[in-house]
């Protein structure tokens, strides 16, 4: 079994370019090209320097030993938290600016939901100079008004979606229209492993740093370089599909894909896509997604802004299927614990993306001699105020 894209675009059924015909040049110039530019030893030259000086990696594998002890296995967590700006993310972004660059673009557009993405953007496109646009449902920017304060400091501009349910969907839709209205001089970052084939393939790629670090970094520290469980929240699936990267084939390796189950998988209000979604197309690629009965696609909810997306990428879908992945839902309130322990068994504060994945204590037990890795995707500095108001502090 291939766990990886295919020379079609897909991972098994899913994945594919399912786009308007308006924006076919756009994408197949982008597919057409990134791989070439990627090998070219200037771009890689280039992009390990920047996450070197610009990002602090490698981020560090750091054993923890008092949660390890609770939960009678061992622990390591992937410090993706203490990135600049505090998250993955910025390991694609990092990776599409210099795209952009070398594909001869001087305008960046971008979606975002929670605004994570859109500042992560804004972050590169301030480092190198670029005009930024990045388009954000009118509701989301009530909704995340530091995010948005944020996004204009680093000089982006924020242009509502005002159509719809005004939230990222719109946004993507806006986006879009405004990439096919400008072909030439504009590329489109996006920000997780999902979207129209080359997208799901190069953001993995960009992310697949973080695997590669871990291999390394257990090698020095445990003197192997495979774990037993590499351990990952998804939501789109981009930090997953990083974590997961380097280890896709080597199947002795077991691979948790943890999704937000919100007020519980079945209670309507769940981002659970692996249980409740179907195959459908969405954001141009064929995956899973949570949908009505004649395929109108269903909002999602969870505490985390980060997982509240209704589709997973088309590696993930793949992941489900073939059952190369276990997936695992966590609900609000086994995160919103899991994230208090952390801070207190170890003195980090995660974000509360993160602190779904780690909550699978409570699901699933380990071998004492189990080496098991949790990515930690990003700091939760973002979240205080969720986690104030949760816990009364
Ligand atoms: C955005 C985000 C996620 C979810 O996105 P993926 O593409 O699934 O990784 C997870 N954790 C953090 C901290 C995030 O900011």
């Amino acid at each position: 079994m291939n766990y990886n894209i295919n020379n079609k675009g897909y991972y098994g059924d899913f994945g594919g370019a399912f786009i308007p015909e308006m924006l076919y040049p756009n994408v197949e110039e982008l597919r057409l090209n990134y791989l070439e530019i990627m090998r070219k030893p200037s771009f890689k030259k280039e992009f390990e320097q920047l996450l070197k000086d610009y990002v602090g990696r490698p981020s560090p594998l750091y054993f923890a030993k008092r949660l390890s002890k609770k939960y009678n296995t061992k622990i390591y967590l992937k410090r993706e938290d203490l990135n600049h700006t505090g998250a993955h993310k910025v390991n694609n972004t990092i990776g599409q600016i210099l795209m952009a660059q070398h594909l001869g673009k001087t305008r960046i557009i971008a979606e975002t939901g929670a605004g994570q993405h859109g500042v992560a953007t804004a972050t590169v496109c301030a480092l190198m100079g670029m005009q930024c646009i990045v388009y954000m449902g009118e509701i989301d920017m009530a909704r995340q008004a530091p995010n948005v304060a944020r996004m204009k400091m680093l000089g982006a501009e924020v242009r509502p979606a005002k159509s719809g349910s005004k939230t990222l969907k719109d946004a993507t839709n806006e986006a879009i229209r405004d990439w096919i209205n400008n072909p030439i001089d504009t590329h489109y970052i996006i920000g997780s492993v999902v979207g129209p084939h080359p997208y799901p393939d190069m953001v993995a790629r960009f992310q697949a740093v973080i695997s590669e670090e871990i291999k390394v970094q257990l090698k020095a520290q445990e003197n192997t370089d495979k774990p037993d469980y590499v351990v990952a929240c998804v939501g789109g699936g981009s930090n997953a599909a990083g974590a997961y990267y380097h280890f896709l084939n080597d199947t002795d390796v077991n691979l948790i894909a943890v999704e937000a189950a919100g007020k519980g998988v079945y209670s309507g209000e769940s981002a659970a896509t692996s249980m409740l979604g179907r195959e459908g197309i969405i954001h141009g690629s064929k995956t899973l997604l949570m949908q009505t009965d004649d395929g109108q696609i269903t909002e999602p909810y969870s505490i985390s802004a980060g997982l509240d997306y209704p589709g997973i990428g088309p590696m993930h879908a793949h992941l489900y299927a073939s059952g190369r992945a276990e997936f695992i839902s966590i609900t609000d309130d086994e995160a919103m614990i899991a994230g208090l322990e952390l801070s207190q068994l170890e003195g980090i504060i995660p974000a509360i993306e993160t602190s779904h994945a780690l909550a699978i204590f409570n699901q699933k037990t380990f071998q004492k001699n189990d080496i098991v890795v949790i990515n930690l995707s990003g700091r939760g500095d973002k979240d205080l105020e969720n986690y104030i108001d949760y816990f009364k502090l």
